[in-house]
């Protein structure tokens, strides 16, 4: 559930794990949908929320990507790109977020409806530069490669990620890894880590701790999408550790896809605990029906963070950060850590 305590609400933050396909609001759904003509199963926010939204617990990481269907179709122009993220990045300064790195997946979110990507990445750059100007926070872009869409569709991302180093600052690896292990992308990986980009490998989500140390020895991203298994192989934990890798960890996101049994079983102040640099992230903040604020909630009321080391997480974010190092200074300030 979103939440707007003060409490939260105030702390500086980061945010270095977002999907911007799954932090579109609903009511922008509806209205890229009439002015597109697109099919809806409903056409008002209350009708629609619970075909976009997950409340509950739901069977497996698969069901929830299944509810992106709806979020790629509205992806229907550079100018709605624009919109859907000039509004994420509205919401996260309402929650006073500084420093923000958002990713998506440009063949997966332009293949809705055939979008050519560098027009779809002036959308974006617009928003961005929009909101670092009025809105006062550091933004980065991460392109994801979908490991479901094959080895050679993460080829073409990792080139175009390369011909825009510019202004996108990482790579990412998402979803199916189970079906799709680390083995089937090491070399475009390796090529856009040896152009300079930032790596990032969505790993130990919904798969064991071997997925994550079979990820390291492979690519050594400096980051890993969730990683949470680790905790049940001390020789993962020891090599995170000893390779200074940063988790991003969505505790809501891991509840609800399946990937703990309980919220109150997660294990991200163990990994704290134990030295781990984690930090504490939303995912896809509207699918999922959070924010930071609660994903704060969730740290500090359920598993017993102390707002102190909720603030340490946020120095690691803004460390593994993909930004330059003048937009990570200021940052620093305005986080006060
Ligand atoms: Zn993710």
């Amino acid at each position: 559930m979103k939440n707007f305590d003060p409490k939260y609400n105030d702390i500086p933050k980061t945010e270095i794990h977002v999907h911007l396909e799954g932090a579109i609001r609903t009511s922008t759904i509806i209205d890229i949908a009439k002015e597109h003509n697109l099919d809806l199963p409903a056409y008002d926010v209350e009708g629609l929320n619970p075909h976009v939204k997950v409340y509950d617990q739901w069977e497996s990481l698969d069901a929830v990507l299944g509810a992106f269907n709806i979020a790629q179709r509205s992806i229907a122009s550079p100018q709605a790109f624009e919109r859907i993220a000039w509004e994420y990045f509205e919401d996260s300064a309402r929650q006073n977020v500084k420093l923000l790195e958002v990713r998506f997946s440009p063949d997966w979110a332009f293949s809705g409806h055939d979008l050519n990507w560098d027009a779809a990445l002036d959308g974006i750059l617009r928003a961005k530069s929009r909101a670092e100007s009025q809105l006062g926070m550091a933004i980065g872009l991460i392109a994801i490669a979908s490991r479901s869409m094959g080895v050679e569709s993460c080829e073409k991302t990792v080139d175009w990620a390369i011909c825009h180093q510019d202004v996108i600052h990482g790579i990412d690896l998402a979803d199916s890894e189970a079906q799709h292990p680390i083995s089937e992308f090491v070399r475009p990986v390796l090529r856009a880590k040896d152009a300079g980009l930032g790596i990032t490998i969505h790993s130990g989500e919904d798969t064991p701790a071997s997925a994550v140390i079979e990820t390291i020895q492979a690519v050594g991203p400096e980051r890993i999408g969730h990683g949470i298994h680790i905790i049940e192989d001390m020789a993962a934990v020891e090599m995170v550790i000893e390779n200074g890798i940063t988790l991003e960890v969505n505790p809501w996101s891991n509840y609800l896809t399946n990937s703990v049994p309980t919220i109150e079983s997660h294990p991200l102040k163990k990994l704290f605990d134990l030295g781990v640099r984690v930090t504490i992230n939303s995912d896809d903040p509207e699918i999922l029906e959070t924010n930071l604020n609660n994903e704060y909630r969730i740290a500090h009321e359920v598993l017993g963070m102390s707002m102190e080391e909720i603030k340490i997480c946020n120095r690691f974010a803004v460390e593994a950060s993909f930004l330059s190092e003048a937009e990570k200074n200021v940052a620093m300030k305005e986080l006060k850590i």
